[in-house]
């Protein structure tokens, strides 16, 4: 639970809900600043995700879908109302919950045990692969070794491929992660302002990798990050999981450093306090951009060294990990020296890899 929620109590006000015009309302929804009541709120929050689901045909009856979960709020939530979905709408789908341990004493291995209990509560089974078993490597080892500069992009490049590699251990046909509105109009601008035109033109698409092994989608695409985890009302604070009482891990990482994210974040805070359509509205433009057909895409293909899907010879997961291995850690990011011709092109053409974050951080690219 977040700090300060046990404090929320009887809503004060007489204003009736304006949706139903017959109980108290208890909240102001931060998307529509409609006040509304909390039996309303869970209505809508929860008819809004099964319409995204519906009309985007994110499932078909009879597949197995991993929820990528951290134990944090998003992941959580939407473990929660996946499964209450599921059942109420008899989706048919069979559902698991599937986690990363990076490695982070402190951290994950805290944030672990909040994904055991949703395992109970939800009645969800759970499968969690780490990088100790897929790469040799735990994150503490890996910042040991290359300190706090550059280690989002180890984990990001990382947690990537871990959670494909366990969705196939899963047999899963869909990979569902907890990216909401927030994370997608902070990606789109980011996109933008790095220039990197390949993910700004898949950034937004709510099913991503439909021609690899195992596609992602994020049901969670238009919710506001207000209305899953905190939203403060009349002193007090809001929110679906704090309503529903959910269990979830809200510590960030210890390695955490975010800063070019977190003014992107902090920058659509600041649009959205003026203009709550903001947040909608930087996904409608990335959904409208247009690359130019003179934009010369990568082309997928797989990596020779592991088989995982690239668009160059290695994976950047194999690239990185050849660095770590040889104890050149900083090989695959940025220009770096490199040891020999092969990898002098290898590492050139993945000079792509850029900070790529991951979710559990509040950035994307989960
Ligand atoms: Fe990994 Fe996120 Fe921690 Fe960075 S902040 S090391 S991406 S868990």
């Amino acid at each position: 639970m977040m700090a300060g929620e046990g404090s929320a109590a009887k809503p004060r006000g007489g204003r009736l809900c304006t949706i139903c015009n017959g109980r108290r309302a208890a909240l102001k929804r931060p998307k529509t600043l409609e006040q509304i009541c909390r039996e309303c709120f869970y209505e809508v929050f929860e008819d809004e995700i099964h319409r995204v689901i519906v009309d985007n045909h994110l499932f078909k009856r009879g597949e197995r879908v991993a929820i990528g979960a951290s134990g944090g709020k998003d992941s959580t939530v939407l473990a929660y109302v996946l499964s209450e979905l599921n059942n109420r709408h008899d989706y048919g789908l069979d559902l698991f919950l599937l986690s990363v341990d990076e490695g982070i004493t402190g951290y994950r291995d805290d944030s672990l045990e909040t994904v055991k209990r949703n395992e109970i509560q939800y009645g969800l089974p759970l499968k969690v692969v780490s990088y100790k078993e897929l790469y040799g490597w735990t994150m503490d080892e890996i910042v040991k070794l290359i300190g706090l500069k550059n280690n989002c992009t180890f984990c990001g490049v990382f947690r990537r491929q871990a959670l494909d590699r366990g969705a196939t251990l899963l047999k899963v046909d869909k990979l569902v992660t907890g990216h909401n509105a927030d994370d997608i109009a902070e990606t789109v601008l980011l996109n933008i302002l790095r220039g990197d035109i390949a993910r700004l033109s898949r950034c937004t698409s709510i099913t991503t990798g439909e021609d690899g092994p195992i596609p992602r989608c994020k049901p969670f695409k238009y919710t506001y990050e207000k209305e899953i985890v905190i939203y403060p009302y009349l002193n007090m604070l809001f929110t679906y999981a704090y309503f529903k009482k959910l269990d979830y891990f809200s510590t960030e990482c210890i390695y955490s450093p975010n800063a070019y994210r977190g003014f992107a974040r902090e920058f659509i805070k600041d649009l959205e306090r003026i203009r709550p359509r903001a947040i909608l509205d930087i996904i409608q433009s990335g959904e409208d951009f247009r690359i130019s057909t003179f934009t010369k895409m990568p082309e997928q293909g797989n990596c020779e060294r592991c088989g995982y899907i690239s668009s160059q010879k290695w994976c950047k997961a194999c690239v990185l990990l050849e660095g770590l291995n040889r104890g050149l850690p900083k090989m695959g990011i940025g220009r770096t020296r490199v040891l020999d011709n092969e990898r002098d092109k290898d590492t050139r053409q993945t000079n792509g890899t850029k900070s790529i974050e991951s979710k559990q951080c509040g950035t994307l690219d989960f």
